[in-house]
């Protein structure tokens, strides 16, 4: 740290990603991303020719992306943001409903970057233990006076909360903004978009870097009430106006236009998810009901940190994280089906 460094940070711990080695060749099954590549289509649409225009800023208001996602969901281009990624989105959710208001809660285990957030703006956060079983208990989160921030599917558990759940912590907190990040929806779940006609103070949080094969181009939006959506572009345009580059919008809509692919790979994540929890179940694992693209898995008898580490050595990445709560178990991503087997076969050689 250097003597420049505001006291105020001086305790902030940042957001640890996965690791993303640049140097040996890893199964990377560690950071949710999909193992295949994107549609031609948008290959197609990120061409050398708008490279040729990058002199030129992108459009702020992003409004040809905006009205196909719009489409797509069947709400207006009004209700409709963009981020640089979805964190960014959650960014700006902190800081324009919590920041200096009525403080946050979330879940004890979930997505980490809640907590982080709500650190580096000194957001008073509520951290609500889940459930024995790992789910999230709705009513933990009736009449709260906060703004709420719940992924559905959770992560690192990948246990989906029904929708009827969600809309009661809905009508009860009408005070209030409640966040569902639905970065996992697409591998099985139920969109709570369906609900926002209903509910003003809903916001849903989507991201294209998991389903959408567009980790690395930094996509994300929120779909919510005009009102909303405006506090939000306040935000955003108090901090970067164009904050969704040119080739990234271009890449999303032709994401967003191309669902029959989209469709196709989610399916196939969801047999593979499938045929893996049922093939590590045989070999003493058992695993949370995930409704991701990982699952969330813990070995009868041997450590979490342990797996982890010999797994690495045989050259198969996952995530561990070091909580007491969750230190035993891997949140591995589903890969493709030989990458499944992969890991498969070198959890045998372990275990056994
Ligand atoms: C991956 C993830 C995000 C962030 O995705 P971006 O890459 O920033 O769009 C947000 N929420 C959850 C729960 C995630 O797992």
């Amino acid at each position: 740290m250097s003597k420049f460094f505001s006291p105020a940070h001086a305790s902030l711990t940042a957001y640890t990603p996965g690791e993303q080695p640049q140097d040996k060749k890893y199964i990377k099954l560690n950071t949710n991303e999909a193992p295949f590549s994107p549609p031609q289509a948008v290959l197609d649409a990120v061409n050398s020719a708008e490279v040729s225009r990058l002199n030129l800023y992108p459009d702020p208001d992003c409004n040809l992306l905006r009205e196909a996602i719009a489409k797509k969901y069947g709400v207006s281009k009004n209700q409709v943001i963009l981020g640089n990624g979805s964190d960014e989105i959650l960014q700006y959710l902190f800081l324009a409903f919590s920041y200096g208001n009525c403080g946050a809660a979330f879940p004890d285990i979930t997505y980490g970057f809640y907590k982080v957030f709500a650190a580096l703006y000194n957001i008073e956060a509520e951290k609500i233990p889940l459930c024995e079983n790992f789910e999230i208990s709705y009513k933990d989160y009736l009449n709260k006076n906060k703004t709420i921030f719940i992924a559905n599917p959770n992560a690192p558990t990948g246990i989906m909360m029904p929708l009827s759940e969600i809309e009661e912590i809905a009508a009860s907190n009408p005070g209030n903004v409640v966040v569902i990040d639905e970065a996992y929806v697409d591998f099985g779940g139920e969109s709570a978009i369906k609900l926002l006609p209903k509910y003003k103070n809903l916001v849903i949080c989507r991201t294209f870097s998991k389903s959408r094969s567009l980790a690395g181009a930094r996509l994300g939006f929120a779909i919510a009430d005009e009102e909303i959506i405006n506090d939000l572009n306040t935000v955003r345009c108090s901090l970067n106006p164009y904050n969704i580059n040119r080739l990234t919008l271009l890449a999303g809509k032709a994401a967003i236009e191309s669902d029959e692919y989209y469709d196709g790979i989610c399916g196939e994540i969801i047999k593979n998810r499938e045929e893996l929890t049922e093939e590590l179940e045989k070999i003493g694992f058992s695993v949370l009901p995930s409704k991701a693209n990982f699952i969330f898995a813990k070995h009868k008898t041997l450590g979490g940190e342990m797996l982890y580490k010999e797994l690495k050595e045989k050259g198969v990445l996952v995530r561990h994280f070091k909580d007491s709560r969750i230190c035993d178990f891997l949140r591995i991503t589903i890969g493709t089906k030989e990458e499944c087997n992969i890991l498969l076969s070198k959890l045998k050689e372990i275990t056994n």
